[in-house]
């Protein structure tokens, strides 16, 4: 990486980011951040890394999930442990659809800061500056809500730090037996509503039935009984992302310590901006979102500047144009990878192409627009021989009414029973499940 230091996004335009008024604040906040362990650690960014590599390659597949955006007032163990609950779920039945492992990395203990359309919003004639996430600033429509306080970045933190906990304990703790996890999709397939999918999970009860018989069991496999579990957020506040910047030791390499995974959202991707700036120097596995406006030019530079030594891994694109653009974009997508000999893991969000307002007025998306993207994505990566990589999903496994549609039919005028996200709807744990079976059905197709 040469001579690249982890401050020199700040000699680089930004976009997106508060503008902090109390500089006293954030300078004492920085250098408190500065001195608090990583959350994550070099040698597990790596693993990530290669396993990502396999995704690339068709030798294993990436399943992407969580929030739009955390919660400080929401924060609970029992939310954390239903989202890891159905993520492991979907990813059993996708194991089972493409016979390849499942990477699985959460949208958790990091991702709270939040890109805007609009730098300011208006409600019943009151102007006020966005919502920015609660690393930034508060939902409440209040002036005072919304002045970006540096604070808020130590709480992130804590939060984080005791996510990434609760997440390591599951995973390693008996939560994640596959038994276990397949005896809660049993209960999903058990409802008339979800019967379509009751014959992929007999097969995968016969599977486990056979594996125990031949002598296979959690008590002497360690793969039956644990999972790898990442988390991976936006790298948006960089001032946060700097002060958990750190040095490690076994490379002389840079790591972000926040998260094993970063990505670069649709509007930061500037190849001359500062948030490109910043994830280009560190080793950790970099995903870019890619919606209708990326050029040809932009993502030649982008590769070349995010992943100089092309390494199968490192660089992950994540697809988000919108249910019926898909074979207007991805294809000259692949393109100029191709032309480029670019290697880059292929990855399909279908959500931030499908958001539209309700008739009840409430930010939401049809559950079939967002199943028809995934579908595009595979036709596509089909006629091209190219290799889906995988999918990446706001989603929760907590029973919320944020997206319509699915097995329950969740109308516009439920959205309101529950509709709890502080930013964009999530597909609730039903929801995200019978996403997954229709997945596993396209993986085996
Ligand atoms: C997001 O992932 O929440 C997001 C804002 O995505 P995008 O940058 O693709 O719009
Ligand atoms: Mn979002």
């Amino acid at each position: 990486m040469g001579t690249w230091q982890k401050s020199d996004w700040r000699n680089k335009p930004r976009v997106q980011m508060p503008d902090y008024q109390d500089h006293e604040a954030l300078a004492t906040t920085e250098a408190q951040l500065s001195k608090y362990p990583p959350l994550v650690f070099a040698g597990e960014a790596r693993r990530l890394r290669e396993a990502l590599g396999a995704a690339g390659r068709g030798e294993a597949f990436l399943l992407q999930g969580g929030d739009c955006a955390e919660s400080f007032q929401q924060f609970s163990a029992d939310g954390i442990r239903d989202t890891f609950k159905v993520m492991l779920q979907m990813a059993m039945v996708l194991t089972f659809g493409a016979k390849v492992p499942v990477v699985k990395v959460g949208r958790m203990a990091g991702q709270f800061a939040k890109p805007r359309s609009a730098p300011t919003e208006t409600v019943e004639g009151v102007e006020l500056p966005s919502y920015r996430g609660d690393i930034i600033n508060d939902l409440d429509f209040t002036p005072e809500s919304r002045i970006p306080n540096p604070g808020k970045m130590l709480q992130a933190y804590t939060q984080s730090a005791a996510t990434l906990n609760l997440l390591r304990a599951f995973s390693t703790g008996g939560y994640a037996d596959v038994n276990q996890v397949h005896r809660w999709t049993l209960g999903f397939t058990a409802s008339d509503k979800a019967e379509r999918f009751r014959d992929m999970s007999n097969r995968i009860t016969d599977t486990l039935d056979f594996i125990r018989a031949a002598g296979v069991n959690s008590d002497n496999a360690h793969s039956l009984h644990t999972v790898d579990f990442y988390v991976s957020h936006e790298a948006l506040l960089l001032e946060y992302e700097e002060a958990l910047c750190r040095m490690d030791s076994t490379s002389g390499n840079w790591l972000a310590g926040s998260g094993h995974m970063i990505w670069i959202g649709d509007r930061t991707r500037q190849p001359d901006g500062a948030h490109v700036e910043f994830c280009k120097g560190v080793l950790n596995p970099i995903g870019l979102k890619c919606g209708p406006s990326m050029t040809a030019e932009d993502l030649k530079v982008l590769m070349k500047t995010l992943n100089p030594k092309n390494e199968m891994g490192r660089l992950t694109l994540i697809n988000r144009f919108g249910a019926g653009k898909v074979q207007d974009h991805l294809p000259r997508l692949i393109e100029t990878v191709r032309a480029e000999g670019a290697n880059v893991v292929w990855v399909c969000d279908p959500m931030h192409g499908n958001t539209i307002k309700s008739s009840s007025g409430y930010k939401t998306r049809p559950f079939d627009l967002v199943l028809r993207e995934v579908q595009e994505f595979f036709r596509v990566h089909r006629v091209e021989g190219t290799i889906p990589g995988g999918v990446h999903f706001e989603m929760t496994g907590l029973d919320v009414t944020e997206c319509t549609g699915g097995v329950q039919a969740v109308s516009d005028e439920d959205l309101s029973d529950r509709y709890h996200t502080a930013c964009d709807p999530r597909l609730n744990a039903s929801q995200s499940l019978e996403l997954a079976f229709l997945v596993a059905e396209e993986l085996t197709a």
